[in-house]
């Protein structure tokens, strides 16, 4: 029996993958998406950045999305340490560079569900399993899917990572990255609260790393708290009315009474770069080339710029051998100055060092007083592309 064939073949199906599927189906290209169906429901919600949902809309799928999405005015960063050098209260304010909002809060369950529906209307062929075999062949990859036991055997033109942090395209293809750890992890919940959060991100800065308090709506909100593996596990073992408690204590109770709304779960936190994002006919995008700790709503949108830059890449160079090459080139600073950025963001709370706090409350005071440097720190969080004058 002949293996069916594809234009493009995106491997995993998280946000980045289907998101990349959707666009390159757009496009105009055959695309299978290979991916093992899962009950899994991602708890998780993510901020999109107000590029992002520019980005949805042009996929027509931000029609459906902004009815179910919280906006984020303002961002604003409490130095809750007990250190001897602490910041000011810094408050980013949208209206400052013009525009409505920084971002959108949106359940990660809406995206997923959103993005099916379009695959659907879409026409991409959804192929239940893992890939766990890649050949290189003269006009592109002959790829061996596992479902349940049984390989399913295709084809493609040009392969497409979406893998995740273990991906199998970065490790058969690109292998070779750098990865470091953090003595971090990443604690989840949402609560619903007494106080309205108008429309404000709070993130506290503490000795262990952000807590971040990210509104879903204008009484519930999700928490995303980095701290000790250990403590990590102790929070999450308390019963309901006890873990209440430790969470708006945490919050200085800003937020009034709180009630917990979803059950409480925890992510692994690490750092990982591939040497290479793309080379020849292949490529990888989102976690499969990049991981860091969640700061800064920063994760989910760099894959997203990942997939724009990719599909305009394919786009203008249909002839062209070395698609994965030009790819990897338009990536590389911003993939490198994001990383490199958290990671920055993550090490100077974390550090006990005296000139390292100083550096970092200086730096905070600087963005909260000096009203040219804030902007400019708004608008390269929010992306790269936007300029000064924009
Ligand atoms: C607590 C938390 C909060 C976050 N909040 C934000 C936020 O507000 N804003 C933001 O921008 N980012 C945020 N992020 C980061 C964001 O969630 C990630 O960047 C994003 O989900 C990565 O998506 P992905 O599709 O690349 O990877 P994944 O979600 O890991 O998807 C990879 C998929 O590939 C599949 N897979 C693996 N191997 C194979 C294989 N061999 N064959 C086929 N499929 C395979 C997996 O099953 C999985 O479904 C957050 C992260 C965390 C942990």
């Amino acid at each position: 029996m002949n293996s069916e064939s594809f234009d493009i073949v995106v491997s995993g199906g998280g946000l980045v993958g289907k998101t990349a599927a959707i666009a390159l189906a757009q496009a105009g290209w055959h695309v299978g998406i290979c991916a093992p169906k899962t009950d899994w429901v991602d708890q998780r919600t993510t901020a999109f950045l107000w590029d992002t949902a520019s980005f949805f809309e042009t996929l027509g799928l931000w029609d459906i999305l902004k009815t179910k999405a919280f906006p984020l005015k303002t961002m604003r960063i409490v130095d809750g340490t007990n250190r001897l050098f602490r910041a000011p209260q810094v408050d980013f304010s949208s209206s400052e560079i013009d525009l409505e909002a920084f971002g959108f809060n949106l359940k990660n369950s809406d995206i997923l569900s959103a993005a099916d529906e379009a695959l659907a209307e879409n026409h991409v062929t959804q192929i239940d399993g893992m890939l766990s075999e890649i050949i290189a062949s003269d006009n592109g990859y002959e790829l061996s899917v596992d479902q349940n036991g049984s390989p399913l055997k295709i084809k493609c033109g040009f392969l497409i990572g979406a893998d995740g942090r273990d991906s199998t395209v970065r490790k058969t293809l690109f292998p070779g990255e750098r990865k470091w750890s953090y003595p971090q992890q990443a604690f989840v919940v949402d609560f619903e609260h007494e106080h309205s959060t108008q429309f404000v991100s709070t993130e506290f800065h503490t000795e262990t790393g952000p807590f971040t308090i990210v509104p879903h709506s204008h009484n519930r909100a999700g928490l995303v708290w980095l701290e000790t593996p250990e403590r990590v596990s102790e929070v999450i073992s308390l019963d309901q009315a006890a873990l209440e408690i430790v969470l708006e204590e945490k919050m200085q109770s800003f937020l009034g009474k709180i009630s917990l709304a979803s059950k409480p779960a925890s992510f692994p936190i690490a750092g990982l770069i591939a040497n290479t994002f793309g080379e020849g006919n292949a490529a990888i995008i989102g976690e499969a080339a990049h991981v860091f700790p969640p700061i800064g709503a920063q994760g989910f949108n760099l894959g997203a710029r990942d997939i724009r830059d990719l599909v305009e890449t394919l786009k203008r160079h249909t002839n062209t051998e070395n698609r994965g090459q030009i790819y990897q080139r338009s990536r590389k600073a911003d993939i490198e100055t994001r990383t490199l950025g958290v990671d920055m963001l993550n090490r100077s709370l974390l550090s006990g060092f005296i000139p390292n706090q100083i550096l970092r409350s200086g730096g905070l005071y600087a963005l909260g007083k000096v009203a040219p440097v804030r902007k400019l720190a708004m608008k390269m969080g929010i992306s790269p592309s936007f300029s000064l004058n924009s």
